[in-house]
């Protein structure tokens, strides 16, 4: 989604702004699961911005939930994400 948003020339500052934490802080959390796709999905899009999160993104927690649930097209989107940043 946000690949198709940045090819329909959406700039990655308009994208910052969007919200999709359930939490209720200023910021979004960073430790829930919609903050670690948004997380993923900006990195794959070379966009990713850790101001934007309360706190750090356990990649390695949800890499774990996403394993438990078999989730096979999110963990690739992970697995590349986890590379992109240095964790693999
Ligand atoms: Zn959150």
């Amino acid at each position: 989604m946000v690949k198709m948003y940045l090819d329909k020339g959406f700039k990655k500052e308009e994208l910052w702004k969007t919200r999709s934490c359930y939490g209720t802080m200023k910021k979004e959390c960073g430790n829930c699961k919609t903050c670690f796709r948004k997380a993923v999905a900006f990195i794959n899009n070379d966009i990713f911005n850790p101001e934007l999160f309360e706190q750090k993104i356990d990649f390695r927690k949800f890499m774990q939930q996403t394993i438990d649930k078999k989730r096979k097209g999110e963990i690739k989107d992970t697995k590349e994400a986890m590379k992109r940043i240095g964790i693999i």
